[in-house]
Formats: structure tokens, C-alpha cells, sequence
């Protein structure tokens, strides 16, 4: 092969401290649930147990929405914007003198690469509290009206795939237009968010504008169900959003929901080469694929097909699987053993439905929840890992003559999450973006992403947005 190995060159995990057992995040204090069972957080490289986490349960739910109610009244709702500025400011500021500890701790429980947690989570998450808290004191400026109002108690809850960044995403607009904040993080990933809990008492936030509640999908509806709750932010799949949207219908919450996606990244003949295969990558395996806006089908004009699949294959032979907190990784471990076995069950399925995989060879641990960058050609439209969501490094390649061909397979799925086009065309990236139904459209990159930007989907992907402006709307009174 003439490959180069590296040295062995892990971040050291000791400028984290994990404490042996959590409590809950209620009124600016951690408490003992008093009505769930605690369970455990593992390291998904290791199977390592990290911690013991408290399951909240409906007494701590009624706990946590009545504390973000008090606090909402009292005093986040009536302070002034320019005030709760300083203190989105000051959580930002903390965020970034504490990165480097978060980073390592994001990947531990989650499994992603510390390249990534460092260079690409933490640094949109201080991104986004600083964005926000520019925007507190400029709500009228917001196009939600001239004296636009919060909505009161948001209830929140997050998947695992990017912790921390989706608790940004969910917590800094929220709380810059002046609502109080009940937050769920995934049952897997819950360190980072009692990590942000503490940064709220560093930061001398009021007690009971930002509560941190943990435990799995009955806590999680027992939140977003609750009486007390004004505003149901949910990110998560497709299943559990439609439930959501069901169980609080008929009620006058509002509600937004980012879903699943099966995003088409879609390469023309006239596309930059080595830059287009570095965008396929990104596109599929950055953070395993647990990415809602994964390019995880690549539509390939079939005169440069060959070229890019060969092309593919040899970067794929480049990847480094292993351990997250070796710099030098490119894919760490998959999130959970459940998601591991949906991803293997899937891959299954497109052997059995007659595509063809290939992965290069690559040696996996033996500990922990590990699936090799793989690729699947030969695979038709028909075909369920062309439609479903794998959730996993698992790329489908399909091909397509025509931009007009091009543009109907993008559309034929039920997501609307986000594309990818790549061309050196400027016309046929602005027809491509007119025509594709996704909510962002990429243009020789993938997976950007920036707080002034809004994120959001079309059809089964969800509604609302996230990011800029429009990410503020969503928690404004018209
Ligand atoms: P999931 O829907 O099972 O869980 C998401 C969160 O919801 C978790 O915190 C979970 O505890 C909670 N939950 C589960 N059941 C619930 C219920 N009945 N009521 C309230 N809360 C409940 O999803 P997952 O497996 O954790 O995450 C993967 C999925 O999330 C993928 O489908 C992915 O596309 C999607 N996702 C979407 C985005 C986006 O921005 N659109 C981002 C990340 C992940
Ligand atoms: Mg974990």
C-alpha cells in the first residue's frame, strides 16, 4: 500500500474530571431525582462505564418546569435584554476557557474524534452563544414585530450525535429572547450538558432559567408533555417527532422539530476532483455519519463515475478508525451498541437487496462499538439503504446522466434535509439550489455550518429553523 503509519498520540483525559454519580440540574442546583433509577454513560470506544446518571422522573419533570416558570416570571422574562447579553457573553467566554476539557469530555461519551469535537463542536458552540447574545437586546430587529415577546418555558430535547452543539443551538436562542429552558440531552451523551450546568453556576446564571434534566425517552415525554411547558424544541428521528407533534396537538405550544435526512450529494462531470472526493468524505463519514445532513447518497454523472469511485476508494484506504482521542483520527466509535446494530442491519439489507460493499481494510478494536467506512454500489432507488437513514458510515452510490435526472433522484425521498452540489457552474448551482427540495444547499462543500445561518427541513425532515434569525423567531411571541 505504501502507507505511512503514525506514531500513537492520544489528548490526555486528565484535564477532565468525571465525577462517579450525577444529580439533577433543578433551580441552579444539582439535586437527587426523587422518583426515577439512575443508569450508566459508558464510553462507546471502551464500553468503559463513565458515570452514574440520575433518571428524572414525573416529579422532577414537574420539579424542573415549575423552577424555568419561576425564574421565567421573576426574573429572566422582565430583565432587560442588554442584561441577559452579559450573561450569554460571559457562558460563551467560559465555554472557550473551558474547550479544551469539553472536547475531550464530548468525545469520550460520545466516541466522536477529538480532531472534531476540538476543531469543529466547540468552537460553533462558544460561536453560537456569542451570536446570540449580540442578537438579546435586538429583538425588535428580529422580524417577529416591533415589541416582540418570549414565549415563557421551553422544553428541550437532544440526540446524541452532537451533544453540546444541539444543547447551543437549543439553549442560546431561547434564552437571548428572554424564555427559560427545561433541556433533556440523549441518555447516552449526558456529560457535556451537566458540564454546561456547572458553567451556568460559574457563570452566576439565575437559578431556574436553565435547568438540565437526564434520562431516556419516557422522561423526554414526560417533558414535552408537561402542562407547564409554552415551547417544545425537538431534535431527534423522524418516529419520535411525529409522536411529539401528535401527543401535544390540540394544545397551544409551539412547537419545532429537526428530523432524520438522507441527503443526495451530487457530483457533475465538470466537478474539481480532489476536492469533490475530500467533500464526499466529509460529507459521509465526519462524526461516524450519526449526522442528520449526511450526504449519505452520492449521485455521480456516470462519464466521471469510474474515475470518482476509484478515487473514493483509495482516500476510504487513508481513513484511520480508532481511538477518539487520538489526534490522528479520522473515524471514531459508533455512538451505541443499538445504533451499531441498526447500521449492521441495514448494510445487511443492501447486500441482501443485490448492491455491492466494499470497505478497505481496516483493523477495528476490539472493545467497543466499531463499523468500518463503507461504501454500497450498484444500489437502485428501490433499494431501502438508498431511502432510509443508516445513521452510520455507510455511503449508497447511485448515478445519473442528465441534471434534470439529477434533480428528480435528489427529490425522490421522503427527508428534505439538506444537498451538496458540485460543479464548476455557477448557473447549475443556482438551478440546482432553485430545484432541490432541502432545507440547505451545499455548493462545493459539505457540511458548513454557522450560527448566522438557519438550518432546518423540508417534508419528513421537520419544521422551523435553527441558526440566525430565523432560530430566534421560533421562540417569539408574534
Ligand atoms: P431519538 O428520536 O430516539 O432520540 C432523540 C431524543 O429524544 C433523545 O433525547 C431521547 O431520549 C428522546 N426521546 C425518545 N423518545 C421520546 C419521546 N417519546 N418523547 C420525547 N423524547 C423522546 O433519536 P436518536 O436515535 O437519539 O437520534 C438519531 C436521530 O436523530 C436520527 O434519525 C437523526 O437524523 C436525528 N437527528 C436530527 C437532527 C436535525 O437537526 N435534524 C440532528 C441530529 C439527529
Ligand atoms: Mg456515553
Amino acid at each position: 500500500m505504501g502507507r505511512f503509519e503514525y506514531a500513537p498520540a492520544p489528548e490526555s483525559r486528565a484535564i477532565v474530571d468525571i465525577k462517579s454519580s450525577y444529580g439533577l440540574f433543578i433551580n441552579g442546583a444539582f439535586t437527587e431525582a426523587t422518583d426515577g433509577k439512575p443508569f450508566k454513560t459508558v464510553s462507546p470506544a471502551s464500553e468503559e462505564v463513565l458515570a452514574e446518571v440520575s433518571e428524572a422522573g414525573p416529579a422532577d419533570v414537574d420539579r424542573a418546569v415549575k423552577a424555568a416558570r419561576k425564574a421565567y416570571e421573576k426574573v429572566w422574562g422582565p430583565m432587560a435584554g442588554r442584561d441577559r447579553a452579559k450573561y450569554l457573553y460571559r457562558i460563551a467566554r467560559l465555554i472557550q476557557e473551558r474547550s479544551r476539557e469539553l472536547a475531550v469530555l464530548e468525545s469520550l461519551d460520545n466516541g466522536k474524534p477529538i480532531r472534531e469535537s476540538r476543531d469543529v463542536d466547540l468552537p460553533l458552540v462558544a460561536a453560537h452563544f456569542f451570536y446570540y447574545a449580540g442578537w438579546a437586546d435586538k429583538l425588535e430587529y428580529a422580524g417577529a414585530g416591533v415589541d416582540p415577546k418570549p414565549l415563557g418555558v421551553a422544553a428541550q430535547v437532544i440526540p446524541w450525535n452532537f451533544p453540546l452543539m444541539m444543547l447551543a443551538w437549543k439553549i442560546a436562542p431561547a434564552l437571548a429572547a428572554g424564555n427559560t429552558v427545561v433541556l433533556k440531552p440523549a441518555e447516552t451523551t449526558p456529560l457535556t450538558a451537566l458540564a454546561f450546568a456547572e458553567i451556568c453556576q460559574q457563570a452566576d446564571l439565575p437559578p431556574g432559567v436553565v435547568n438540565i434534566i437526564t434520562g431516556a425517552g419516557r422522561t423526554g415525554q414526560a417533558l414535552v408533555e408537561h402542562e407547564g411547558v409554552d415551547k417544545v424544541a425537538f431534535t431527534g428521528s423522524t418516529a419520535v417527532g411525529r409522536a411529539i407533534a401528535k401527543s401535544i396537538a390540540g394544545t397551544d405550544k409551539k412547537v419545532t422539530l429537526e428530523l432524520g435526512g438522507k441527503a443526495a450529494n451530487i457530483v457533475f462531470e465538470d466537478a474539481p476532483i480532489d476536492q469533490t472526493i475530500e467533500g464526499i468524505v466529509n460529507g459521509i463519514f465526519f462524526n461516524q455519519g450519526h449526522v442528520c445532513c449526511a450526504g449519505s447518497r452520492l449521485l455521480v454523472q456516470e462519464s466521471v463515475y469510474d474515475e470518482v469511485l476509484a478515487r473514493l476508494k483509495r482516500r476510504m484506504g487513508s481513513l484511520r478508525v480508532g481511538d477518539p482521542l487520538d489526534k490522528n483520527t479520522d473515524i471514531g466509535a459508533i455512538n451505541s451498541a443499538e445504533q451499531l446494530a441498526r447500521i449492521r442491519e441495514l448494510s445487511q439489507v443492501g447486500e441482501d437487496e443485490g448492491s455491492e460493499r466494499w470497505s478497505p481494510e481496516c483493523e477495528l478494536p476490539t472493545q467497543g462499538y466499531w463499523f468500518p467506512p463503507t461504501v454500497f454500489t450498484g444500489v437502485s432507488q428501490a433499494h431501502r439503504i438508498a431511502r432510509e437513514e443508516i445513521f452510520g458510515p455507510v455511503l449508497s452510490v447511485l448515478t445519473f446522466r442528465t441534471p434534470a435526472e439529477a434533480v428528480e433522484k435528489a427529490n425522490n425521498t421522503p427527508f428534505g434535509l439538506s444537498a451538496g452540489v458540485w460543479t464548476e457552474k455557477g448557473s447549475r448551482i443556482l438551478w440546482m439550489a432553485s430545484q432541490l427540495r432541502a432545507g440547505v444547499v451545499w455548493a462545493n462543500t459539505f457540511n458548513r455550518f454557522d450560527p448566522t445561518s438557519p438550518f432546518g427541513g423540508y417534508k419528513e425532515s421537520g419544521y422551523g429553523r435553527e441558526g440566525g434569525r430565523h432560530g430566534l423567531e421560533a421562540y417569539l411571541a408574534h
